[in-house]
């Protein structure tokens, strides 16, 4: 059926490598994501996939065959662009049908059936004879979809089809891509730089960077278990604290702040002397000073001031610094919970548990340790 393979795909412009050896392989019926900063590499893979742009080396395999050559018309598959290029004068039902146009082996009945059953699919269908300058942006994208559908392809390739929706629309429109393609069960790859759509959408995500496939894995495997730092920084949000220094006597040292290592942190962090230490936001125990014990504070507590408060309503997000350093180094950002309330200015002691902590490599980014899951913590839902 619909499964992708791209063998060390590399896409050059002149001098610019757009794409670089990406090996990836799409299971049949997949929802994988691609995703990373503007001008990673994403679209140029998708428009390698769609046949809009040929490999510079490389294999490309849609069900089995090869591709490198092969026109879109002959791919099987059906794209979804950030603009819906609907053709204004027509009507909805004319723009779906158009989704048909090439497509051999129907009849006249057949196609108008096709397009009422996508209609209905899409919920649309009391708005077939309107024209798309009728239609509100989540209904102009819902029709580019029909558009897509009506042709029952292979393979779905969708480049940042929610991008021109408001915010409330697009979260709508997730939850119902979502459901579309599970439906349809149809292979499906969605470009995007979001980082919140790849983690609600994709049953795998693919992070690029740099043209460079950084990591292939299912959401939560990317959350908890980077393989570097880019990942551990592009996956996550409020994106996760990194504090750069070395490796001391006893662990780690930024030159204000001193992390003891226990015995899993120690043996895993190898003999790498340049570390990057990272810590999610919302693993930060966060806590007012005078709570804290006469004896003062353990090996995993930190003294620190409120500098900027940010009320989410549910949780709030606090950036904190050292308490000593006037000079911001260090500052890192935690969550709190909504009804805990922290003022600027305010001492706080954090905790931060050793099984939280992520390391890396400070010379490679590579990800030396990442946080501990328990086994009763296994990532299935
Ligand atoms: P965005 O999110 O901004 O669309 P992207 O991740 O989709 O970015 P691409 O559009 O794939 O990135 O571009 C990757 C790199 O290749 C960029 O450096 C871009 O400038 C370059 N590039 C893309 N298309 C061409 C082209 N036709 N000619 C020359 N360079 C190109």
């Amino acid at each position: 059926m619909g499964r992708i393979q791209l063998d060390h795909l590399t896409k050059r412009f002149g001098e610019t490598v757009a794409v670089e050896d990406v090996t990836l392989d799409v299971e049949d019926s997949e929802f994988l994501v691609l995703v990373g900063p503007s001008g990673c590499g994403k679209s140029t893979t998708l428009r390698m996939v769609a046949g809009l742009e040929t490999p510079t080396s490389g294999d490309l395999y849609i069900a089995g065959d090869h591709m490198n050559y092969r026109v879109p018309q002959n791919r099987d598959i059906a794209m979804v662009f950030q603009d819906y290029a609907l053709y204004p004068h027509m009507t909805v039902r004319e723009n779906i049908r158009f989704g048909l146009e090439e497509e051999a082996g129907y009849t006249d009945s057949e196609r108008d059936e096709r397009v009422a059953d996508v209609a209905e699919t899409l919920g649309i269908d009391d708005l077939l004879d309107r024209k798309p300058g009728e239609l509100s942006g989540g209904q102009q994208q819902r029709v580019a979809l029909g558009r897509a559908i009506v042709r029952d392809p292979e393979v779905f390739l969708m480049d940042e089809p929610l991008a021109n929706l408001d915010a409330k629309l697009r979260t709508q429109m997730r939850t119902e891509l979502q459901r579309l393609q599970a439906d349809l069960d149809v292979t499906t790859v969605y470009v995007t730089h979001n980082q919140t759509e790849a983690m609600t959408m994709g049953d795998r995500i693919a992070v690029l960077d740099g043209g460079r496939l950084q990591q292939v894995g299912e959401p939560l495997e990317l959350y908890h278990e980077p393989a570097n730092q880019f990942v551990a920084g592009f996956i996550g949000e409020p994106m996760m604290n990194f504090l750069h220094g070395r490796r001391s006597e006893t662990g780690f040292d930024s030159g204000h702040i001193e992390y003891p290592f226990d015995e899993r942190l120690e043996r895993t962090v190898g003999d790498a002397d340049e570390l990057v230490f990272g810590v999610r936001p919302e693993a930060i125990d966060v806590r007012r000073a005078d709570e804290t014990s006469a004896e003062g504070l353990g090996p995993y507590e930190f003294r620190m001031t409120v500098t900027v408060t940010e009320t989410h309503g549910d949780q709030n997000v606090v950036s904190l610094t050292h308490a000593d350093d006037a000079a911001d180094h260090d500052a890192v950002r935690a969550v709190t919970d909504g009804m805990q309330i922290v003022a600027v200015g305010e001492s706080v002691v954090i905790t931060i548990d050793p099984e939280t902590v992520h390391l890396f490599d400070g010379e490679t980014g590579d990800a030396l340790c990442n946080r501990r899951l328990e086994t009763t913590q296994e990532l299935t839902i």
